[in-house]
C-alpha cells in the first residue's frame, strides 16, 4: 500500500471531482479536479528537476490555493515539504535554508533577489517565485513553469516513516529545530480527528489560518482534505471577513486572538454562527472570559485542543461531552499524555509536572540534531513537550505554562499561569503576563506585565496590595509594569523572551 499522504486524501475527494474544493475571499472557485491537476503538474515539474530522493522544498509564500497545491504537490512527488513563516526577514532565512540545505526554495517575487543570493550560497540550484495571484499581474514563474507540464501525476510511493515535511519550532530559546514529521505521522493524526471531530458529509471550513504553521495546515487544511469538504478560504484573518463568511460555514478554527477580535464586532450572534457546528482553538491559551462571552454571545462553546509542531495534535476537549474551559481535554484516541515530577514518577491527580507525549503522531526527531533529539525522548520512548500541566479526575489535561518559563524564585517555582489567572480577575486588567527577571537576593524575581482595560485606572501598589491578599508572597510580584499590548507572534503567543529581553 502506499502510505503517501496524498494517496489518502485523493481516496477521500468527491466522488463527483467538479464540486467545489476551494472558494476565495475574492469569489474565485477551484474545483477537486483542478486540485488534482494542479497538484500534478507542480509535482511533474520538480519531477523533472531530477532532485535527489528526500529533497527539501521550502515555500515562503503568501498564502494562496497555489501554495496549498504547493504544499500538495511535494508530498505527492515524494519530496518533504519545509514551510516558512512568511515574517522570517535576511537573516533568519539564511538560517534555515542553511540548515535545511532544500533543493528547491520558493518565494515571493518581491524578495527574489536577496532569498536568491542565500540559497545559491547554500547550495540550493532551483528558485522559483509564487505570488498571491492578482488579477493582470505575473503570478510567479513554478507556474509559468509549471504549467507546460503533464496534468496527470502517478504519486509517489512512500512507506509510512518516510519524511513528508519538517517544520521550524518558533525557538523562543536557542536555534530554532526542525521537526521532522512522517506521512504516518500526519496521516494517523487526521484520521483520529477525523472521528474525535465528527467530521461529516456537508461541512465546510472557513479558513483564516496562515499556511506555514501546523494548525493552518496540519489540522484546518487537513481536516477538509480528510473529509473531502469545501472550504472557504480566506487569504488572512480579519474579522470583518470572517463575519461575512461564518454563516455559510459549519466548521471554524481559530487561535484565540481570532476569537478575541469577532467577539469585539458588535455583530456577532446567534444568527451569523447558526450553521457553524464546531469552533476549534488552540497554539495558545484560551483564556476562560473569552470561552464563557463567546458562550454569551453566540450560544457556542469553543472547543479547545492542543498540539505542537513535533506532536501535531495530543489532546481535545471532546465533541460530545463537557468541555471545561481553561483545559485542553482529555489525551486524543491512541495518543499516551502523562504528566511527571522531578522524581519522575507519574503525578497523581491535579499534581502539576512535565508533560510527555507517545503516540503514532509523534515526529522522527529534530532535523540533524541527533543528540538533541535524544535528550527530549525518556528512554521508554516518550516526547518530552516541554510543557508544565496537570491531569484532572476526569483526564482534562491543564497547561500551566512552557518549563523554561517556570520561574524559580528563592528556591520556590512560580508557575507563571497561576499568577496571570489571578492578575486577570482583579478588576481593571484586561490581561497580563509574569516573567522572572534575574534578581541578586532570589535568584529570579516574579515581574507582571499587565495590559488594563480601558478607562481602568490602576496603580503597581494597589496591584501589589490586592494580590499579597490571594497569594503567597513569594509568588506575588515584585514588580508591575503597564503595557498597551503583549508581545505576540503570529500564531497569537505571548513572546516571554521578548518581555524577559526588554525588563531583564
Ligand atoms: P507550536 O509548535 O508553534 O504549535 O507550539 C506548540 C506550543 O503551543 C505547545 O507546546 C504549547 O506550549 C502551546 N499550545 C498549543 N496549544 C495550546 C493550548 N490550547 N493551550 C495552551 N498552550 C497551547
Amino acid at each position: 500500500m502506499n502510505a503517501n499522504l496524498y494517496t489518502l486524501f485523493r481516496s477521500r475527494f468527491p466522488q463527483d471531482l467538479n464540486d467545489c474544493w476551494l472558494e476565495t475571499d475574492d469569489a474565485k472557485y477551484y474545483s477537486w479536479r483542478d486540485l488534482e491537476r494542479g497538484t500534478a503538474k507542480i509535482a511533474n515539474l520538480f519531477a523533472s528537476l531530477q532532485l535527489p530522493a528526500g529533497s527539501r522544498i521550502a515555500a515562503q509564500v503568501e498564502k494562496s490555493p497555489e501554495a496549498l497545491m504547493l504544499y500538495l504537490a511535494t508530498v505527492r512527488a515524494g519530496f518533504v515539504y519545509l514551510p516558512l513563516n512568511t515574517a522570517y526577514r535576511a537573516s533568519e532565512m539564511e538560517y534555515f535554508i542553511g540548515n535545511a540545505t532544500p533543493a528547491v526554495v520558493v518565494c515571493s517575487p518581491k524578495n527574489f533577489g536577496w532569498i536568491t543570493q542565500i540559497a545559491f550560497r547554500a547550495g540550493t540550484r532551483h528558485v522559483f517565485t509564487l505570488d498571491e495571484p492578482h488579477q493582470g499581474r505575473n503570478s510567479g514563474t513554478l507556474l509559468s513553469r509549471a504549467v507546460h507540464h503533464a496534468d496527470h501525476f502517478d504519486t509517489v510511493h512512500r512507506e509510512p516513516d518516510d519524511l513528508a515535511a519538517i517544520l521550524y519550532t518558533s525557538g523562543t530559546t536557542g536555534r530554532s529545530k526542525g521537526a521532522m514529521l512522517s506521512h504516518d505521522n500526519l496521516a494517523s493524526n487526521i484520521r483520529v480527528l477525523q472521528d474525535a471531530w465528527h467530521w461529516k458529509k456537508g461541512d465546510v471550513l472557513l479558513h483564516a489560518l496562515p499556511l506555514f504553521h501546523i494548525h493552518g495546515l496540519f489540522v484546518a487544511a487537513h481536516g477538509a482534505l480528510m473529509n473531502g469538504s469545501k472550504t472557504i478560504f480566506l487569504s488572512k484573518f480579519d474579522s470583518a471577513t470572517v463575519m461575512r463568511h461564518l454563516p455559510r460555514a459549519t466548521v471554524f478554527m481559530g487561535v484565540p486572538t481570532y476569537y478575541v477580535r469577532l467577539l469585539s464586532d458588535p455583530a456577532l450572534d446567534h444568527d451569523v454562527c447558526k450553521n457553524i457546528r464546531l469552533f476549534v482553538s488552540g497554539s495558545a491559551p484560551l483564556l476562560t472570559e473569552t470561552f464563557e462571552t463567546f458562550i454569551n454571545k453566540t450560544g457556542h462553546t469553543i472547543l479547545e485542543r492542543y498540539g505542537m509542531s513535533e506532536t501535531a495534535m495530543l489532546t481535545s476537549n471532546p465533541y460530545q461531552g463537557p468541555r471545561k474551559a481553561g483545559t485542553v481535554g482529555p489525551a486524543l484516541s491512541g495518543v499516551s499524555v502523562r504528566v511527571m515530577n522531578q522524581e519522575a514518577q507519574v503525578c497523581g491527580t491535579d499534581e502539576i509536572g512535565d508533560i510527555q507525549v507517545s503516540g503514532p503522531n509523534i515526529f522522527k526527531g529534530y532535523w540533524q540534531m541527533p543528540e538533541k533529539t535524544a535528550e527530549e525522548f525518556t528512554e521508554d520512548g516518550y516526547f518530552k513537550t516541554g510543557d508544565v500541566g496537570r491531569v484532572d479526575a476526569d483526564g482534562y489535561v491543564s497547561i500551566v505554562g512552557r518549563s523554561k518559563d517556570l520561574i524559580i524564585s528563592g528556591g520556590y517555582n512560580v508557575y507563571p499561569k497561576e499568577i496571570e489567572s489571578v492578575i486577570d480577575e482583579v478588576s481593571g486588567v484586561l490581561e497580563s503576563a509574569v516573567i522572572g527577571v534575574p534578581h541578586a537576593d532570589f535568584g529570579e524575581a516574579v515581574v507582571a506585565v499587565v495590559v488594563m482595560r480601558d478607562g481602568a485606572t490602576l496603580s503597581e501598589v494597589a496591584l501589589i496590595d490586592t494580590l499579597k491578599n490571594r497569594i503567597a508572597n513569594f509568588k506575588v510580584p515584585k514588580r508591575v509594569h503597564f503595557v498597551a499590548e503583549l508581545p505576540r507572534n503570529t500564531m497569537g503567543k505571548v513572546q516571554k523572551n521578548v518581555l524577559r529581553e526588554q525588563l531583564g
